[in-house]
This record gives C-alpha cells, structure tokens and sequence, in this order.
C-alpha cells in the first residue's frame, strides 16, 4: 500500500494535539482522509440568513448573531429555559430552548450562533431554533458587534458537521479552515480520473469536488462537489464487479446452447397462461446470452408470484434442447421438493421427467438420482444448495439456476464458479426485489432482469395494522376465515421465549392458541428447530389441508406454496424488515380467495411509517424502495467497509441511479478494452484501484 499524507493520525494536524485526537476519534475520525471525507450535515445559504433587525412573527428564518447574554430561566411549571440575547449590526432578538438548561454550559458569550426556526411572540419576538451551530468562538470580553454575515446575495454559504460535545461545530470547522489547503494539496495526489472521462461525465477534479464540499461559494458548487465523490464511490465499486464479471465470462469459454424449439414451443402449448410482457423480455434476454458462447451469469429478480419458476423451466428446457442438464437449486429441501413438483407438472404433457436430489432420499433412491445425473439420463435436475457443494457428478451440466430467495453471497456465487463442472450458464432467482440501482450497486458483476409485472388475475392482499389490544378480534377474523374453508398462517419472530426480549414466541403461543383460543380448529406448529422430517410433515398437512392454522416462525418465509391460505398475521411486525414482510405477505394471495395480512404491532413512531408505507403498497419493488428510503443505505456494505475503502458515504443510491448507470456503463467499457488495466494511461486507476479496494478485490477473488 503506497502512503498517502492523508493517513497522517488526526493529532498531527495543525490545532488538534492528542488531547482532542480522542475526541475526533470518537467522531470517527482518526487520519487527515477522515476528516477530508468528513460529509458536511448540512449547507446554509447566507443569501436565505436573515437581518435581526428585520424578524417578524411567524417568519420561518435563518438567523447568525452574536450571543451579547444568556441565562437559565426556571419557569412556573418548573421547565427550566435556556435563553440568550443574539445580535449582528441590524439589531437584537431573544433565542430561547425550552427544557435545555445545560446549552448554559456549552454556549458562551460572544460566540456566534447560526440558528433556524420559527420566530413566535413571547414578552416580544422569540426565536425557537430548531437547530443552531455555533459559527464562532467568543470570548467574555468581545465586545465586538459584527459578525460573519454575508450580505445578501454574496453566496457565502456555512456549511455545518456532523459534530459532538467534544468536538464541536466551531473546533471541526477551525482545525478544517487551518489544514483543508495541506489536505486538498495531498489529496490532488489521488486525483485518478482522466480529464477526458471527466469532462465526459461532467464531472470536476477530485481537489475542486473536495474544496466544493468543505468552502462552497454555492450550494450548486456543494452539489457537484458531492457527485464526484459520489462517482468515485460508484465506479470503483462497480470496476471491482466489473473484473469479476470478465473473470466469470472468460474463465473457461462457456457453452453456445442451440435452440431447436422441440421442448420450449409444446411448453408455450400446454401453459394453461401466456406469458407477460415481463417474462417474456427476461426469457429474450436469457436465450441471447445462453446462445452465445460467452458464460450466462445473469440474475432474475421478481415479487413472489411475478413467474421467475415458469421462466426458469424455459432456460432449463433451452439448455435440454441441445442435449443438456440443467438444474435448479433451492435453499431448503422443502422448496426444492415443491419446486420439483411444480416443474414435474409443467413438463408433464412434454414427456420430460424431473430428478429431485435432496437430504432426504433413502441411500438407494440417492444412489439411483446420482446415476441418473452421473449418465445423463436425467436433464432436468432439482435439488438444494447442496448439490454444488457435494461431489455430484454431472454428464453435461449446461444451465444451473440458483433460487437464492435471500441474498446469495458473493463468496458462494464465486464459489459455484470456481467449480471443475463444465462451464455451465448461471441464472439467480432473486425473490427480494430491490430497486434496480441498488440491484446494481450489490450485483454489479451479473447482468440483471427484472419482473416488473405481476400475471393478471390475481387479487392483491389486503393489508391491515392493528394494536395488540385488538387481538381477538384478530382471532374472530381468523376463526371465520377458516370455517368459510380457508387456512391462517400465524407468524411470530422468535420460536422459544427469550429472557433477553419479551416477545411472543411461536411454541408458547401454540400451546395457548391451540389449547384456549382455537379449540375447534386444527392448529399446528412450524420452527427451524424442528427435525427436517418433522418440519416436513407439519408442512405437508399443512398443504394438504389437514391443518387449518399454521403457528410459524418466518420458516415459512421461503416459498411455501398454499393457494387455500387467505389469512397471514404477523405478530410484533414492527422486528420485521419491510422486505421480509413482504416476503411474509407473499404466502397469501396465491389462490382465488381475497387474502389478508394483518400486522399486529406496538411501534414507535419510526416503525409506525415503515408499516404504513408497507401497508400502503402492494408492490415489492415499491416496498423496497420505501425501505431502503426509511432505513437508510447505511448497512448495506457493512461488510465490505474495511480499512480505507470508502463504501457509500456520499452516494445515495435512490437518488444517483442516473450515475450509478453511467458509473458501470464506464466501468465495463473500461474493463472490456482494458482487462488488466496495464495502459499507461490507466496507471492512475489501477493504483487506485489497489491502493483502496483490496479488501473488495480479494472478497471477488480477483485481487
Ligand atoms: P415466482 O417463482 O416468481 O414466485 P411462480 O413462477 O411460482 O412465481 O409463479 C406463481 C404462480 O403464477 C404459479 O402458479 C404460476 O403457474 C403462475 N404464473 C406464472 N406465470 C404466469 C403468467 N404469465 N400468467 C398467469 N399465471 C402465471
Ligand atoms: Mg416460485
């Protein structure tokens, strides 16, 4: 790793020291790079601030004043206010926290405050600010009445930190203004990107973007001084997928299917449905790169229910047409047996077996798959994920489809490639949908299609979200749900009770249910603790329709499949990712009868919108989008945040996806023309590169 002044420690800057070095530290910032890419919290447009002279009542104002006195003020009911007299050179005004008497401590006379908020009526005009930042240091004896405002229309613009009782906002911003021209001049050492890809991109240089980010004249200038950052950011992460996807392409050449139509047209035939618009763009986009000789490594990504499978069996049948195996891979047995059964179905009329390779077989039915799959009589292949893991043999493995119904980890996608087999056509099922620049984001290194349209026919469920204190009447709804017929599914997060967390669990509340609440029904019990057989059996009368409620554990998330179940209620949802609700509510709603999820929530405030969102849309994709908009993209690399890579500090993945697309459209071109990045005029990119994204590199294996 070549050293770069900016890992200088922190307490080596000018006005830092050890003393404060800890509290930096505890800001997350130990080096000069931390501080350079410390993000600014907020801009100030100076020409929007205010003179003090001119507040009215009711104005919603940014203000910056000097603090001339201050004090706490007990009132009646014993709130205690916090209270100074701010001024500049056009007047005084009151500024008032109520309840936050130790602001008495940290603020002082003399020092300059930015503030902003609504100015109300009280003994006079009153600002109550809804934020403030402490601008300037005073001192007892300034007696100085000026202060650092603009005027109007001068484009200074005060830029605010992310910032803590140690370290505050005036110190960040002394010990920035001191160091930021040593800190630009080394991080003009960095600058990686050519200047024709920069004026391609509209992008300015790396000094600029950071000088823009810390002492922008604008906010525009703050702006484009963020999407070179954030550029940065993407293209790198995407360059690193980009070498994975050309390792993966090349790797062995992999096998030009040959299409005869002979399985696919009788399967168009005898489909009882046709396919939509959405399947049938995914199947174009799957055919033209099993035709060609390159290596398919493509993932599929649609709601529960959007036809992934049925699109699957289309790629499988293309890859038995010119006389090979395909198979398709499910993360547990009970999903690869169900997606055994269904596939069977389909390829029924077609005279086409399937051969099912699960845990579970007896050793003689497991001798005989392995002969199958080992002579190539069997084509079309269904089993767990441990079919790669284990040394099966196959004849002439031409397609493997992963059904990853979670993330699929990249070391396990890297590892399926790095398997001796042939060099067989990869296509993941993704049944998470994320919005498409996250998609990309997370599996830059695979070709993407996505199933944005549901099939006609069905009824969305019907999403509700009730207090605990309406639980029975949650239950009446259950118990007429299931005398019209139908069957409930009764989720709970945990499976035991836990002394860590009070929470419902689903044993306890089986023994409850089935003993108080629902006596006349048929109520049975389904956990990831529960033997494989035993879960199979529960599951299976389930299905069959011995049972009318399933009490479950989020094991039933992975793609059971009983069209009779109308009734889905999830307790303590607010623990759920909206995502897995999704997931959750995915299980209802696959029949003809109008289904029901019911969340049974206390939230908070913050969970309260998460839910509305997810009550409000049945749309996964819209979901997601509500979730990653909610929660943040802030865990989403938690992984691959090591050392000095920078992960995604000023990308936003919801709002960049036009430079995300542009930042892997770059990417890939670069890579194609220049796999080894060993033209001169890439040297600053490939130590780039290697200087800060090891980590990444060697978590792709292509370091
Ligand atoms: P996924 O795998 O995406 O969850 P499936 O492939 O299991 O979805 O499809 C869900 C259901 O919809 C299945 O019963 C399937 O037969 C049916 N289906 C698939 N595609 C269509 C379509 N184009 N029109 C109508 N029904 C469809
Ligand atoms: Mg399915």
């Amino acid at each position: 790793m070549t050293y770069s002044h900016l890992d200088r420690p922190i307490q080596f800057l000018k006005g830092v020291g050890p003393k404060r070095a800890d509290g930096f530290a505890r800001l997350g910032i130990t080096t000069a790079r931390d501080l350079l890419y410390h993000v600014p919290r907020r801009y100030d447009d100076a020409s929007t601030v205010e003179p003090i002279g001119s507040l009215e009542v009711g104005m919603d104002v940014t203000a910056i004043g000097r603090v001339r006195s201050k004090g706490v003020i007990p009132t009646r009911r014993g709130l205690r206010i916090f209270q100074a007299v701010l001024e500049d050179d056009s007047g005084m005004i009151t500024v008032a926290w109520p309840g936050q008497p130790w602001l008495d401590r940290t603020l002082r006379e003399g020092d300059v405050l930015l503030v902003s908020g609504k100015v109300k009526f009280f003994h006079g005009r009153q600002l109550q600010p809804r934020e403030h930042t402490v601008l300037e240091r005073g001192s007892r004896s300034s007696d100085d009445s000026s202060v650092p405002r603009a005027e109007r229309g001068s484009g200074m613009i005060f830029v605010s930190y992310p910032a803590s009782e140690d370290v505050p906002q005036w110190v960040l911003r002394g010990v920035i203004d001191k160091n930021l021209p040593d800190m630009i001049a080394w991080a003009d050492d960095d600058e990686w990107m050519p200047s024709r890809m920069r004026s391609k991109h509209g992008l300015i240089s790396l000094a600029d973007a950071l000088t823009a980010l810390h002492r922008p004249g604008t906010v525009y200038e703050a702006e484009s001084g963020r999407r070179r950052l954030a550029f940065d950011e993407l293209f790198f992460l995407q360059l690193v997928q980009a070498r994975a996807r050309r390792v993966t392409l090349n790797k062995r050449s992999g096998i030009a299917h040959r299409r005869s139509n002979e399985l696919i047209r009788p399967l168009h035939e005898s489909l009882p449905f046709e396919l939509t618009g959405a399947q049938a763009r995914a199947l174009r986009e799957i055919y033209a790169d099993m035709a060609s000789p390159q290596r398919m490594n493509r993932m599929l990504q649609g709601d529960v229910g959007a036809g992934k499978t049925a699109v699957a069996v289309f790629a499988m049948l293309l890859a038995a047409e010119g006389g090979r195996q395909a198979c398709l891979m499910a993360p547990t047995e009970i999903l690869a047996e169900q997606h055994a059964r269904s596939i069977a179905g389909m390829l029924e009329p077609l005279g086409v077996g399937v051969t099912l390779l699960t845990g579970s077989l007896s050793a003689s039915e497991r001798r005989a798959a392995l002969n199958e799959i080992g002579s190539g009589a069997a084509r079309m292949i269904v089993g767990t994920h441990s079919l790669i893991q284990e040394s099966v043999t196959f004849d002439s493995l031409g397609l493997v489809v992963i059904d990853e119904q979670h993330r699929f980890g990249v070391k396990q996608r890297m590892s399926l490639l790095e398997s001796d087999a042939a060099a067989p056509d990869m296509l993941v099922m993704s049944a998470t949908p994320i919005p498409r620049s996250l998609a990309m984001a997370l599996y830059g290194d695979l070709d993407l299609s996505i199933l944005d349209e549901v099939p006609p026919g069905r009824t969305p469920v019907k999403t509700a979200l009730r207090s605990p204190d309406r639980r029975s009447g949650v239950y009446d709804f259950v118990r007429s749900e299931v005398s019209a017929g139908r069957q409930a599914y009764l989720v709970y997060p945990l499976v035991e009770e836990s002394d860590k967390v009070d929470l419902l669990s689903a044993s306890r509340e089986f023994e409850r249910l089935s003993s108080d609440v629902f006596v006349e029904e048929r109520v049975g019990l389904l956990h990831g603790q529960l033997r494989g057989d035993e879960k199979d059996r529960v599951m299976r009368a389930f299905m069959d329709g011995d049972l009318d409620i399933l009490v479950a554990t989020t094991v039933i998330e992975v793609g059971i499949d009983v069209p009779n179940a109308s009734v889905m209620v999830i307790e303590h949802a607010e623990r759920f990712g909206l995502s897995q609700l999704h997931q959750l509510r995915g299980r209802v709603g696959r029949g003809v009868a109008e289904s029901h999820c019911i969340l049974i929530a206390e939230p908070g405030e913050d969970a309260l919108e998460r839910l509305r969102a997810f009550r409000d849309s049945n749309d996964g994709f819209e979901v997601a989008r509500a979730d990653l908009r909610i929660r943040g993209q802030g865990d989403l690399f938690g992984s691959q945040q090591h050392g000095r890579d920078p992960a995604l500090r000023f990308a936003d993945l919801l709002a960049d996806e036009d430079l995300l697309v542009e930042a892997q459209r770059e990417a890939r071109e670069l890579v194609d023309a220049d796999p080894e990045l060993a033209r001169p005029d890439h040297d600053r990119i490939r130590e780039h590169l290697h200087t800060y994204y090891q980590h990444r590199l060697a978590m792709y294996g292509v370091g």
